[in-house]
């Protein structure tokens, strides 16, 4: 695998992050996910660690934010309003907390131990304050004798942009202090955020408009901040919460201020309670805590609670509670040692390609899938990603080396987002599907019109093994003790050739097999016995046609009672089938090709003489023909989704599109091919596109397909 040298790579990540931070800072437009850019940026601080000679001044680590937008004049911030340090996990705030402890012990005149623990901490424990962190924009805000006279962004860092005017329009920041006897100058810091359901609003406003919609509220927010006109910025509803607080040194309130006034915070928490008693909305979720472990338990619970908070979070910011102690630790060049920003785990990440390589499944159909080097996406680890076809990889262009940009959205799986050809090492060579299958040798087929590429060798061991798989799965015949791993040993060693060879194995030789023994083997054997049971729908399920999914398995066993009657169906009468309610041509088709291969008859039939359900019961008989009778099919009674509107988007992970709709319409649901805002419920899977980005703009109820499921359940 070709790798960049590290100036090279040095040099193109400042590239790439510098555009990128010019769309965030600057034109609010972001080209990257924050998670991609807090990665990426991670690994140029990382490079630059080990080579010194390669910062250049115009590093994106060597500055804080982005320059003063034009339109607004620039103001000098009495105090630099600095950027954070990220810990991505546990390991790294923990290292965060060693180098506060060395940094203080070594700022520390003569031991004073006392003077940095708190009541309750332990040994080495510093009290922490906990803030959620607020997605939005930071703010400086100075007041001069209780009254708001200047408010600015952050700029730079050093120097913001003037925006009092925009910042008087928002209710939660005071114009007056709430004190009787204010200090001289206040400087307070605090986030201003777009609320998830005003940034919802602004959104649909501007798709209705045929605007472009922010990628996020704190892209909205610093949008709105830089209007020019406030009456527009009154409209958007911004709110604001304050985290930070500068006072004159001199300023005591014992010395000639008001006893009605707050004293002078020595800690953050007071600083806090004091902001808070000037007129400041505070977040209220904020703890004072004693120990890394209980941050981490403070961590743990928003990771998930930030889910029912009306407002984006993207961490939480741990910060020294101690004030004479944040001073002796200071500041690094672009931010303070006394606290650090944990981040939640992202959901979207880059990293670096290692192979591609294919899986062939039991339909033949050849998977190419993206090894790559592990990455933590949604709380797991990481290093492989389906590509679904050749269409797919030739449209992300791989090339050996590259990095590219994983997603992994909750129990969504892993995908490809694209590929950062910025990137990409210099004469990398360009990647694609094989020519012939890695299982069997034989050349791989695509055929006109079909995103698949195949292997055609019907007895390829990986299509051999991969119908076993789904054979014994569990909406199938679900036969337990026969894992991948086993099911791998038997077609190896050509002790089974196909489904029906599963019924041969004996209780002797099963034992003898690896990691088996006399009681597995046992187990096995009657557990196969017991599938023999299972009712012919499942069989017909379990025999892993094409698009003859769990639930079209159903719709069409209710119709043809037997192997017989389908057989006869699918080879003489096609119109029967797709007369049966939700199936179309295409599975129609699918049956007659099935049905029309000699070698599928003669394990038809060998199932058949080894006793497997081939046929509907008695029971199931009876209660098709009174179904029959009423003019029902295949809906229930209960309709679950009447009146309700779904639309689809992405790879479902078990259901096809077609089974999902049928599933919809059975529930009385409609199923629609555009989102708007009379769309019920967006269902989205892999791969989801423009219609997800549409749903959470117009504040469309998402649902994965376990969700989905859940609201079918009354008629599953
Ligand atoms: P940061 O946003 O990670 O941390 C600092 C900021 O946290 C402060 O300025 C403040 O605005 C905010 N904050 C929220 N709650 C706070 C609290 N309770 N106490 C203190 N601060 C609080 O760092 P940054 O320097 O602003 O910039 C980096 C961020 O910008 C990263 O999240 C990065 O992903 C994003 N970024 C993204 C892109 C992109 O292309 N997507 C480009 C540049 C920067």
């Amino acid at each position: 695998m070709p790798d960049a040298s590290p100036e090279a790579r040095a040099e193109e990540l400042c590239r790439l992050l510098q555009r990128a931070a010019h769309a965030y800072y600057v034109l609010d437009a972001p080209e990257l996910e924050d998670t991609v850019y807090d990665r990426l940026y991670r690994e140029l601080l990382e490079l630059e660690a080990a080579h010194p000679e390669l910062v250049r001044p115009d590093s994106p680590t060597q500055r804080v934010g982005g320059t003063p937008a034009a339109g607004f004049h620039a103001v000098e911030h009495r105090i630099g309003l600095l950027s954070l340090d990220n810990a991505f996990d546990a390991a790294e705030f923990a290292a965060w907390h060693q180098r506060l402890l060395r940094v203080l012990e070594k700022g520390v005149a003569a031991p004073d131990a006392g003077a940095r623990q708190r009541d309750g901490a332990g040994d080495g424990d510093l009290a922490l304050v906990c803030e959620l962190k607020i997605d939005g924009n930071a703010l400086a805000l100075s007041y001069e004798r209780g009254v708001l006279v200047r408010a600015a962004t952050r700029g730079d860092g050093s120097s913001g942009e003037e925006i009092t005017a925009n910042v008087r329009t928002i209710q939660s920041v005071p114009l007056r202090l709430q004190l009787a006897d204010p200090p001289e100058w206040v400087e307070v810091r605090g986030e201003a955020f777009i609320p998830d359901a005003t940034f919802a609003a602004i959104n649909a406003e501007r798709l209705a408009r045929d605007e472009p919609a922010f990628a996020n509220p704190r892209n909205a927010c610093a949008g709105t901040l830089r209007q020019l006109d406030p009456k527009v910025v009154a409209a958007r509803r911004l709110d604001f919460f304050a985290y930070t607080l500068h006072l004159p040194d001199d300023w005591t309130p014992e010395i000639g201020n008001d006893p009605s006034d707050p004293p002078r915070p020595t800690t953050q928490w007071e600083s806090l309670q004091w902001l808070q008693a000037a007129g400041f909305k505070v977040n209220p979720n904020a703890e004072l805590l004693p120990s890394l472990a209980a941050v981490e338990g403070f961590f743990a619970q928003w990771e998930e609670g930030r889910k029912a908070l009306a407002y984006a979070t993207d961490g939480v910011v741990v910060k020294l509670d101690d004030l004479a102690l944040q001073e002796r630790a200071g500041f690094t060049q672009k931010a303070p040692r006394w606290a650090i920003a944990l981040k939640y785990a992202a959901e979207e990440a880059p990293t670096r390609l290692r192979r591609l390589t294919v899986q062939v499944g039991r339909t033949g159909a050849v998977t190419p899938v993206a090894e790559f080097e592990p990455v933590p996406l949604a709380g797991t680890s990481v290093s492989r990603a389906t590509l679904h076809n050749a269409d797919r990889v030739a449209e992300l262009d791989l090339h050996a080396g590259d990095t590219i940009v994983v997603r992994k959205a909750g129990e969504i799986i892993p995908e490809v987002v694209r590929v950062l050809s910025e990137l990409r090492p210099a004469g990398a060579e360009r990647l694609g599907l094989p020519h012939t299958c890695p299982e069997c040798g034989s050349e791989l087929v695509r055929e006109e019109g079909e995103a698949a590429t195949r292997c055609v060798n019907s007895s390829c061991p990986a299509i051999l093994r991969g119908s076993l798989r789904h054979w014994v799965s569990k909406g199938a015949l679900e036969v337990d003790g026969l894992g991948s791993k086993l099911i791998e040993q038997l077609v190896h060693r050509g002790l089974v050739r196909s489904i029906a060879d599963l019924y041969r194995l004996d209780a002797d030789l099963l034992a003898s097999l690896e990691r088996m023994g006399e009681t597995s083997a046992g187990k096995l054997v009657a557990a196969l016995q017991d599938s023999r049971q299972r009712p012919w729908h499942r069989v017909l399920y379990g025999l892993g046609i094409h698009h003859v999914g769990a639930v079209n398995a159903k719709a069409l066993a209710r119709v043809f009672l037997g192997a017989a009657e389908l057989q006869a169906a699918a080879t003489e009468q096609p119109e029967a089938i797709t007369a049966v309610f939700g199936i179309g041509e295409e599975i129609a088709q699918s049956l007659a090709q099935w049905f029309g291969t000699p070698a599928n008859l003669t394990m038809l039939a060998a199932l058949a003489e080894l006793g497997l359900t081939l046929q509907a019961s008695e029971a199931e008989r009876q209660a098709a023909a009174e179904l029959a009778g009423a003019g029902e099919v295949a809906e229930g009674p209960d309709k679950p989704l009447a009146g309700k509107t779904l639309v689809l988007t992405g790879t479902l992970p078990t259901l096809s599109r077609s089974e999902a709709q049928t599933l919809i319409e059975a529930a009385g649901g409609k199923v629609s091919s555009s989102v708007s805002k009379k769309t019920s419920y967006v269902v989205a899977g892999a791969e989801a596109g423009s219609k997800l980005a549409k749903a959470e703009g117009l504040g469309v109820p998402l649902l994965d397909e376990a969700a989905l499921l859940e609201l079918l359940a009354p008629i599953r």
